[in-house]
């Protein structure tokens, strides 16, 4: 099996912490109103990756995961309130990162907004 680089990431708190392997399939600014809602902020950057290269290490059963209208997943931890993955139908079979929530860089920088 090839090793890819690997990048970890945690919640604000540590209880949540994952571990993404590069490549990343995009890096995105997302000014979207749903965005900004869920995440309080002006918008997100989210790093996007296959499932398979996104692994929760610790805390995967504290997790919550907010179904939205459209079907998309947004998982938080209520504890410290840190917006962690989305996976909506419109990218199937993708995880979408928040950058912030990462402790090293990745493969690109964030392109324009989406
Ligand atoms: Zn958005």
């Amino acid at each position: 099996m090839t090793e890819y680089p690997q990048v970890e990431g945690s919640c604000l708190c540590g209880a949540v912490r994952f571990a993404v392997s590069l490549p990343s399939r995009f890096c995105a600014h997302c000014p979207c109103p749903n965005c900004r809602r869920a995440h309080g902020a002006a918008f997100v950057t989210w790093a996007g990756f296959r499932e398979e290269r996104v692994r929760l290490l610790a805390g995967e059963s504290l997790l919550i995961r907010y179904l939205t209208e459209r079907g998309a997943t947004r998982s938080f931890w209520r504890q410290c309130g840190s917006t962690l993955f989305y996976e909506g139908p419109r990218w199937a079979g993708e995880i979408h990162v928040v950058l912030a929530n990462l402790e090293g860089p990745i493969d690109r920088e964030p392109s324009a907004h989406v």
